[in-house]
């Protein structure tokens, strides 16, 4: 085993994670197991860096001279128009080779270039293949970079155009910071093109309440779904009336379980079907893009077609009804099936694939958590296929078949007002879901979390049978609401929608494209990722205003039950409790991939999803 080569106190330079940036650090310990030095940045954040991210403060000397930034939040304010401080810089030496005409001209092109980045830095946030072409170059200390990840050190001119361009971007240096002043006085920005390998990809911190806590919910997530739908067809639902349990054998059906297996492979051909767009989704850890077919709202289209193919030749869908614990026990079999399969393969899979999260090394927490990122057989990719598709779609058919069920056993000619409000409420979010169903794929669900128990059962079992609970309730506890009621319930659907939307969209395509003109007037911090977090517009309101929306519209979805239980209120309970938790999920990588730059960020923005509440 190698020694270890920096000593403990020892002044080193340290990169950023995700980042080519280096940072000056102080070693404070190191890990002879894991190999990995603990480092304290000038600004107190304290990570594990492995010994290929640090360098001696010697082979950056000559920079250091001229830069004065030491830590990730710090940047320089030079009027320099050089840009010998960027790794990215070709070194001195190689650019004295060319002649003096030629090198009068460079500069004058590169005056033009810096005087018309109207280019706003955030043209080079995008990371296409252009700009890495065009800026990549070899950091000026001899030893190479190993990850392919470009930095750029832009300094803009303080003209007008500059200033104006500045002021949409809440680029402020350290000193400033602790006034709180915006960042006329900032004239530099260091911008990370492509991301790079992870520093481990060992789970460190368990979720969930670790070991433990994932046992017990892989227990009680499948009995939770079971007691909603007993209680649900009881005449009494009241949460403490236990109706006795039903006899084992009448829970399943080949039957039912064949229709099952049936509707997941209908899905995934209609996955398969070369109709659609294909997009890249957000980088790896490796820097690798993996790509999606984006052809979810055709699925919606074709499965539309062929549920009403069946009514056309009467097939009874209440049937639906009549047998849904069965449907329910046979997805949670199939569900619980899959992710075994996704478990033993996922120990096959290269180191790089797997989970952030889901890589504890214990067998229960990883198993529910997900071990591999992204399992695909061929091109399939079977996260992001379950995400929205056999268990969205089906939702919704559920829903068709309770407002069916509901016309047939109470004899009525059009369905309840307040089914039809449940069925189009949750209708406009499916439909949302895979119109922009290329917005999954910046979700944590895709870029975080692995594909195992947790995202296998939630989007085949809960998703299906738990979301359409309403509907379920209406069928035997018939609920009348005046017309005033039903509108003003839709308005406050609207409003949550709209929130949820217009937030949801703002973050996509801020992720996907930075520099897109309908983003103009938005400000955000940037992080030593190269990527920002937006300060104003909706995310400046609370820091996951998306959650909001969406629970406001699971308010609107329970109304229409009315108040005599609480049933058909334990989604929207369910999922205050979901979101809060994975908020603070989410706060917690964030502060991690982020640091300071995310502290900033809750500074601006205090509350997490209720204004002034939470
Ligand atoms: P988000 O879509 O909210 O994504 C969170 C990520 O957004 C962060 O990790 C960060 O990722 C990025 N981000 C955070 N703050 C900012 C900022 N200020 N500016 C720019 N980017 C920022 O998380 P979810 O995946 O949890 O939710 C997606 C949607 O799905 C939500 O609308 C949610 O309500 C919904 N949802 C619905 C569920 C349901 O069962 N119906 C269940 C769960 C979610 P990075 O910086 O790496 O890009």
């Amino acid at each position: 085993m190698p020694s270890r080569k920096f000593a403990d106190g020892e002044v080193v330079m340290g990169r950023w994670p995700g980042s080519v940036l280096y940072y000056e650090v102080q070693v404070t310990s190191y890990d002879d197991v894991a190999h990995l030095y603990t480092v304290k940045y000038k600004d107190g954040t304290e990570l594990a860096l492995k010994e290929s991210d640090i360098r001696s403060q010697s082979s950056f000397k000559h920079r250091k001279s001229q830069s004065s930034s030491s830590s990730p939040s710090r940047r320089s304010s030079s009027r320099s128009r050089s840009r010998s401080r960027s790794p990215g810089r070709p070194a001195k030496g190689r650019r004295r080779s060319a002649s003096q005409s030629r090198e009068h001209k460079e500069d004058k092109k590169k005056t033009v270039q810096e005087t018309s980045i109207a280019l706003p830095v955030l043209v080079l946030f995008k990371p296409s293949e252009n700009n890495t072409k065009r800026y990549n170059g070899e950091p000026e200390s001899t030893e190479k970079n190993a990850t392919s990840c470009i930095i750029l050190e832009q300094k803009l001119k303080p003209d007008l155009e500059i200033k104006r361009m500045l002021e949409q971007y809440s680029l402020r240096s350290r000193k400033d910071d602790k006034k709180k002043e915006e960042i006329y006085s900032e004239k530099k920005t260091f911008v990370a093109v492509k991301p790079i390998e992870k520093v481990s990809t060992k789970t460190k911190e368990m979720e969930f309440g670790g070991r433990i806590g994932t046992f017990m919910l892989i227990l009680l997530l499948p009995a939770t779904v079971f007691y909603l739908l007993l209680m649900c067809k009881q005449d009494d639902p009241s949460l403490l009336n236990f109706s006795p349990l039903p006899a084992l054998e009448s829970l399943w059906d080949w039957r039912v379980f064949g229709v099952i297996l049936l509707w997941f492979f209908l899905q995934a051909a209609f996955y398969l079907l070369p109709i659609g767009k294909v997009v890249e989704g957000l980088p790896l850890s490796s820097g690798r893009k993996l790509q999606y077919r984006i052809n979810g709202f055709y699925a919606f289209i074709l499965t539309a077609a062929a549920i009403g193919v069946l009514l056309y030749f009467e097939f009874e869908l209440h049937y639906l009804y009549d047998h849904l614990m069965q449907f329910a026990v046979s997805a949670a079999a199939f569900s619980l099936a899959l992710s075994i399969y996704l478990y033993v393969r996922s120990l096959r899979a290269p180191e790089e694939e797997l989970a952030p999260g889901g890589n504890s090394g214990y067998f229960i927490y990883d198993f529910f958590t997900g071990h591999e990122l992204n399992p695909r057989i061929g091109s399939f990719d079977l996260k992001y296929f379950c995400e929205l598709r056999p268990g969205l779609i089906g939702w919704v058919v559920i829903n068709l078949a309770m407002l069916l069920a509901e016309m047939k056993i109470h004899n009525l000619s059009v369905p309840s007002l307040s089914m039809i409000l449940v069925n189009s409420f949750q209708l406009l979010y499916v439909v949302d879901a895979l119109w922009n169903e290329e917005a999954v794929l910046t979700t944590m669900d895709i870029t975080h979390d692995g594909f195992g128990f947790m995202l296998a059962f939630g989007d085949l079992v809960w998703v299906p049978f738990v979301y359409s609970l309403q509907a379920f309730y209406l069928v035997g506890h018939p609920t009348t609401i005046s017309w005033p009621v039903a509108a003003a319930i839709t308005v406050l659907n609207c409003i949550g929608y709209y929130i949820f939307r217009s937030a949801n969209s703002q973050k996509n395509n801020f992720r996907r494209n930075p520099a897109d003109p309908k983003l103009a007037n938005l400000k955000f911090i940037p992080t030593a990722t190269g990527k920002g977090l937006l300060v104003t517009g909706w995310w400046g309101f609370v820091r996951h205003p998306n959650y909001l929306g969406d629970i406001i519209m699971a308010l609107a979805w329970s109304l229409p039950c009315g108040f005599n239980h609480i049933l058909p209120y334990f989604y929207v309970i369910y999922f205050i409790c979901l979101l809060v938790h994975r908020e603070a999920r989410d706060e917690h990588h964030c502060k991690q991939k982020y640091g300071l730059a995310w502290e900033r960020y809750c500074q601006r923005v205090p509350y997490r999803i209720f204004p002034y509440i939470y």
